[in-house]
């Protein structure tokens, strides 16, 4: 079962993966911003990312 959720920047409605986790960035289909999960219990909390700077050396 997938959590319903809004984009903070276009209002748009999304869909949280059931498996989603907290600290995990989702891409907004409307308007591709980059939403950080904040919360998920009771309700998905959306927010916007940072924007990445620095390099977590992968
Ligand atoms: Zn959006």
């Amino acid at each position: 079962m997938s959590k319903p959720a809004k984009c903070p920047k276009c209002d748009a409605g999304l869909v949280i993966a059931d498996d989603a986790e907290v600290g995990e960035i989702i891409t907004c289909d409307e308007c591709s911003a980059e939403l950080e999960v904040k919360e998920l219990d009771p309700n998905v909390v959306l927010d916007d990312a940072p924007a990445v700077q620095e390099d977590w050396g992968e």
